[in-house]
């Protein structure tokens, strides 16, 4: 195996160029009917190196929304205002066997099980202070920050379209205000439904990645929000529940805190070093980017990246 400091961008294309062949045998999300409008053929894989060098290669400007990528950046901002206590106080800290939809532990002790799963996420994001949209837009500025990208929005089609077909979410929502875990009103699963809307590029994965490989430090070295114990939570939360129910297989065959979302993105932390962003919009039975999981699953046996 060759030591990753020798990246390039010709070995993500080639890397890129192999995997090409999965985006036809996944299947793009149409449950929430706009992201069925997507590009299934539209591949872009990225790395930033230790020093914050970005590679890029394939459709590098293509933007995607971040889907549940968004929980482990609502989780951040949640218990930076609440503390850890308080918010695993609500929910587990399981890793996940079930669909991100399950309703899981709901129905028995009342507590999600993760935040990574969407009853958990739901709740993280209610935990977060402020009327309206203001929970949201701390997750947005957020996702701003650690990519330096001051461009950053959401789509408005993507958020309409949860909005009006996210029925699940809006029971699982309405079970956890039932048992008293959630105290505020329906903007609440609005801040839900716009966080998972949030629209960016594989390169901006790769630099969240990036930021909780290095205690929450940013890829151009700012340590505003430096704190490794953040980091240690959200990337343990990744290694066993960022893949949905594939997590332990995924921990097994690439071995790295991870977290997907059904747009077609996964993000990775290979704690100490390096991020890396991915992205293809079809998705294997879980959820996951088919194309982008043996991306990364190549990248990592080429230079030995499992933690384990
Ligand atoms: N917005 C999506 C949902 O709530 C996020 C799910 C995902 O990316 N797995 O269903």
């Amino acid at each position: 195996t060759a030591d990753i400091s020798t990246i390039s961008e010709k070995t993500l294309s080639s890397i890129l160029e192999k995997n090409r062949t999965y985006s036809s045998q996944g299947k793009v999300a149409d449950y929430i009917p706009e992201l069925g409008k997507m590009d299934a053929k539209a591949i872009a894989f990225s790395v930033v190196d230790k020093n914050g060098k970005v590679f890029n290669t394939g459709d590098v400007s293509k933007k995607f929304t971040m889907q549940s990528i968004s929980k482990i950046i609502a989780l951040m901002v949640a218990v930076n205002e609440k503390g850890e206590a308080n918010v695993f106080d609500k929910m587990g800290y399981f890793g996940s066997d079930r669909p991100f939809n399950h309703f899981s532990n709901l129905e028995t002790t009342g507590k999600p099980l993760n935040p990574m799963m969407n009853a958990g996420a739901i709740l993280t994001t209610s935990l977060i202070s402020g009327d309206g949209e203001k929970p949201f837009l701390k997750v947005l500025d957020m996702v701003r920050y650690i990519t330096k990208n001051p461009t950053i929005d959401y789509s408005k089609s993507v958020y309409e379209s949860e909005k009006f077909t996210g029925h699940r979410n809006r029971g699982m929502f309405y079970i956890m205000k039932n048992s008293g875990l959630i105290s505020g009103n329906e903007d609440q699963l609005d801040n839900y439904f716009k966080q998972c809307s949030i629209e960016l590029t594989a390169e901006d994965l790769a630099k969240i990645g990036y930021f909780f490989a290095n205690q929450c430090v940013r890829f151009d070295g700012d340590s505003t929000y430096k704190n490794a114990e953040i980091a240690k939570l959200i990337e343990s939360q990744m290694l066993t529940a960022g893949m949905y129910e594939f997590s332990g297989e995924y921990s097994r065959t690439v071995g790295l805190p991870s977290k997907s979302g059904v747009g077609g993105g996964i993000t990775v932390s290979v704690p100490g070093k390096i991020g890396i962003g991915v992205f293809s919009p079809a998705l294997d039975q879980h959820g996951n980017s088919l194309a982008g999981y043996h991306m990364i699953l190549d990248l990592v046996k080429q230079y030995n990246l499992s933690i384990f």
